[in-house]
Formats: C-alpha cells, structure tokens, sequence
C-alpha cells in the first residue's frame, strides 16, 4: 500500500477517535511527513510501544493451535453483491490439509456479517464466535494428512470502515455502482470468511461474484468467463493460480471500461471508468516500463499466468495481486505532488510504480507475520528506486532515496511484535529502503549485489518468510566475499529505533582520526568508506576505538551518507 496514506491515518489517531477514520482515501494532497530528522543521542529512549494488544488482537495476530494444525490449500469466494441493498451473501469452500490430529479449527470473520451455516459436506458444524475468530467443532477427529473441505456460507452489511473503506459501495460520476474492496490491515475477515492470518495461504482460489447485469467485475486472477443467472444478475468467474495473500483478494465492480496491451507473453489488462478512459489508456501506458524495469532485476513478473491487471478505483491504491488498484488521480508524482521534494517523482505515476512494485515483493516474497512488514514495504520502496535507477541511473537514484530521510522518525524499532497483528511504523517503508541502500553500500560491488538481490527474490518467491530467512540468506551468499556476519547490522537498522553513529575524533597535530560505531547492537562491526571522495578508504570500525594515521582533518575528512544511512559526530 501507498505509506502516506499511512501517514496520515497514524497523524489521525493522535486526535481522532476510531470511528472517525474512516474514509481517509486523501481528496487532497497529504500533508508532508513531520520532518523529525532531529539528530538523536544514545542517552534518548525510545518512546513506549503504543500498541497494547487486545484480546481479539491476540486471536487475529497468533498461529495458535487451531490454525497450526491445518495448511490451506484452496478458496472458492462465491458471492452475490446486491448493490441497492448494500448487502453480500455467499459462501467461501475451504480445503486444508490436516497437520495434525484435532477437532476443531480456527476461521476468521467479523462478527458484524450473519454465519449462515457451516458445512462438512451435508452435515451442519457447530461453531463459537469470539470477538472475529469462528471457531469450528467437528463431530470427529480429522485425522493428520487428510483433506477436508468446508463450506461457509455468510451474509450481511459489510461495514465501511478503515483507510481505505474494506467494502465500499459508492457511485461513479454517471450514477452507475461503483463498489471495491481494499483491508489490508484491519482485515480480509471483515468481508469474508478465512483463515485470517499472513502465515498459511491458499496454493489456488477461484472467485464468482454475481453482480446485476450491465457492471463488470475485476477480480484477481485470470478471468474464466460469466454466467447470465437469469435473475438480473451475472455471475463473473476468476482463477487465481498461484499462492495468495488473504488482503490482496479484491472485488472491484463498476461500469469498467476495458483495453489490453502485451508484454512479450505477459497479458495487461487496464479497467477504467468510461470518463476517465482516455486519461487511462495515457497514464497507464507507464505500467510497461515499470515491469521491464522489475523484471530487468528481479525475474519474469511472478503471476504470468493470471495475467498483469491495473484498475481504477476511489482511494489511493492497493498492491492487490495481478489486479492492482489505482486511484492516482492519473497524474505523475502522488496524489499530484512531488512525494520526495527532489524532482524526481515527478517523472513517474507513484502508484502504479509502488503497489506494483508489491508484486515482486508482498506478494510473490510474502512476510510469514505483519510484524515482519518492511519485508513488503521496504523492499518495494526500494524497487522505486530501483525504478529510478533503470530509467535516470543511479545518482538520480541515490537523490530519490536520500530524500526520503526526510519522511524517518527513528522513534520505534522497525519490525514490531510477532503474533498480534500489529502494523509496523512509518519507518518500515523509508528507512527500510535506506537500509537496504546501505546494504548495497556494504556489498560494495554493483554486479554483486544486482545478482544478490535478484538471488534473494527468486530463493524466496511464493514463501511467505521472517526477517530472520533474510539475514541467514545474506550471510550464507555473502560469506565467501564479505567475510563479515551481518546479523548486528540488520538487528541495528531493523530492530532498534536509533541509527548507528560513526564517532570520529581528529588529533591534527599527530594526524590521527580514532573511530569506533556507536550503536545498541554490542557486535556492530559495519565496513564503511570514508576520507578522501576521490579515493575512498574502507575503516572497518567496531564498538570499539581504533585509530589510524590520516593527511585529512575534522574538515576535509569525509563520509559517504549517501550511501550509508548513518549519523556521523566528528570531534
Ligand atoms: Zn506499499
């Protein structure tokens, strides 16, 4: 998802209750990030994590037993959307495979929407509801290694709440229904029913979503064909053949027009509202430079055979897989401004570029825990720059990244508790990208760390990982080069909220420079360049002091924070 978005929610709640977020699709341009660049000192403490989970946090955010002892292997959404009456119906079919022996398992769904009924087969399952959790009792215990199928049939008034609506029914310019999906975050389970978890995914899912006559749905996946239902409704059928996050699955229904392009084998296809069309068909031209650019590092765009999908809709933008959600106001930059202030946003549409960008990273590579997140908003904030690179190279690269220092508070560790549900800071996005820009640093060899990077994405792809599959990757492929365990250096940038200083004491009349990291992790050991521009110097400091002789004083001595994201204190 787009972070200013987030920005702004997270200014929202230290003034506004809960039920006053809603509906924060920005109209106008977002408000500048506070620039909390303010240099800070060891002695500074972190603030106190805000988040306090409750118990219904607890039962959306554990892989607790109920939900350790199955593995999904398949949905079928099917649902009937009744736009006048603002309600759904339908069922979701559930098939997982046993780990374990039990008899009772855990699905998720807001205790708002009505359970119709849940079936094994022809036999009705008791269940209990506990705040969004749906736990179901089966009359016999489901045995280790067998597959079981289940059909949970639901109904209701889908509330629009959140950031970016969940399920909003709304209208186009011409009257005509316009209703699209959109939860990360708050939920999947607040519109249907799931395993509502990041861990476990479906291997595949199917979609049918019966609409009245005339409007179109776009869902994820390949479309499979429609159906006249003869009630006034079609029934629009969708196929998703690869794993799928339960937040990317999406409905977005409206009076779309369609237009199609190709990538080599790759099929695009570009929905918009009739009004909008020939804007559309101009801005979403970008969408074919931004897969070669992501393709050009990272491998073939990874759902080819679901197909590449844009599609308008009323809020900023979701990364939903291979139908991404665009409402940019199809204009470059985001929500028509310059999102970095350096003049190079300018230059792209923000949105296709980023939640795009998910594709590769938050969808193929998924995090295993909301915790984990900067695996998703990191690296893709990354992959803009990576954008950046491929079109402008890479000093324009380096200005991009560099600007969004600007938008990093440095107040919260970036990844946060595991097994609550808890969203991550800001700060997974801009300083997760800045880090990884320091890891590049590190490598210290273009090629290298091009072949690293695409390594990293091709290893992972379709897993759902921790940041702990991360370091041991990169330590097991740097090894023969680095020589260097970078455990404390992703522990320091990922796990603290304070940069690592660089102290650097200058003695002019023996020409010395002493230098040591100051940083929370004890074993902080990270190789930098520095001195002279024209022909850097490789220091590697420790926590502790070194010294060594230098021609440059307190002055002329320089350090490379472009390229490392660092605070450096000379003495
Ligand atoms: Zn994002």
């Amino acid at each position: 998802m787009p972070a200013s978005t987030r920005v702004i929610a997270a200014l929202a709640i230290l003034s506004l209750p809960g039920p006053a977020l809603a509906q924060t699709t920005p109209a106008s341009p977002p408000a500048q990030a506070p620039q909390t660049q303010a240099p800070q000192t060891q002695a500074q403490r972190p603030e106190p994590d805000p988040h306090t989970p409750t118990h219904a946090d607890i039962l959306r955010g554990a892989y607790g037993p109920d939900r350790a002892n199955n593995d999904l292997l398949y949905y079928h959404l099917d649902l009937r959307v009744d736009p006048e009456k603002k309600f759904i119906s339908g069922k979701n079919t559930i098939r997982f495979r046993m780990l374990s022996d039990a008899t009772r398992i855990q699905i998720d769904l807001v205790d708002t929407l009505h359970i119709d009924k849940i079936l094994l087969g022809s036999t009705a399952l008791k269940y209990t509801r506990d705040s969004g959790a749906v736990l179901i009792d089966f009359p016999h215990t489901l045995n280790a290694r067998t597959t079981q199928t289940i059909d949970f049939f639901y109904s209701g008034h889908p509330i629009e709440t959140g950031r970016f609506g969940v399920f909003t029914f709304k209208q186009d310019s011409s009257g005509h229904p316009w209703i699209n999906t959109a939860c990360e975050g708050i939920g999947a389970s607040m519109w249907w029913p799931n395993k509502d978890q990041w861990r476990d995914e479906v291997k595949d899912m199917d979609m049918s979503v019966a609409i009245p006559n005339g409007l179109v749905d776009v869902s994820n996946g390949r479309f499979t064909g429609k159906r006249d239902l003869g009630d006034g409704y079609t029934q629009w059928n969708w196929h998703v053949h690869y794993p799928i996050n339960n937040y990317d699955v999406a409905l977005n229904i409206g009076n779309y027009q369609h237009f199609a392009d190709k990538l080599g084998p790759l099929t695009l296809d570009f929905y918009a509202l009739p009004a909008d069309l020939d804007r559309a068909k101009r801005q979403f031209s970008q969408a074919k430079l931004m897969l070669q650019a992501y393709q050009h590092y990272f491998g073939e765009y990874p759902f080819i055979k679901d197909g590449y999908k844009l599609i308008q809709v009323p809020y900023a933008g979701m990364e939903h897989q291979s139908a991404v959600a665009y409402g940019n106001h199809f204009a470059n930059g985001y929500l028509d401004r310059d999102w970095t202030g350096v003049g190079i946003s300018p230059r792209f549409d923000f949105i296709i570029i980023h939640e795009s960008g998910h594709e590769w990273f938050g969808n193929a590579v998924s995090a295993a825990d909301p915790s984990d997140m900067w695996i998703h908003e990191g690296w893709t904030t990354y992959l803009e720059s990576l954008y950046v690179e491929f079109r402008w190279g890479k000093p324009d690269a380096l200005k991009y990244l560099n600007a969004l220092k600007l938008k990093v508070r440095n107040l919260h560790p970036i990844i946060g508790r595991h097994g609550v549900n808890a969203e991550p800071p800001i700060d997974q996005y801009f300083k997760g990208a800045l880090f990884l820009n320091t890891l590049r640093s590190i490598v210290d060899n273009d090629p290298r760390w091009f072949k690293l990077i695409h390594g990293f994405y091709q290893h992972f792809k379709y897993h759902n990982i921790m940041t702990e599959d991360v370091v041991a990757w990169f330590n097991q492929q740097t090894a023969p080069s680095l020589h260097q365990d970078l455990t404390p250096i992703f522990n320091q940038y990922l796990r603290h909220p304070t940069l690592p200083t660089l102290d650097l004491v200058f003695d002019d009349s023996a020409h010395t420079v002493r230098y040591r990291w100051r940083a929370d992790e004890p074993a902080f050991a990270m190789p930098i360049r520095a001195g002279d521009p024209a022909h850097w110097q490789l220091l590697r400091p420790t926590t502790q002091w070194q010294t060594m002789p230098t021609p440059l004083t307190r002055d002329t001595f320089q350090v490379p924070t472009d390229l490392y994201y660092i605070n450096v204190n000379k003495s």
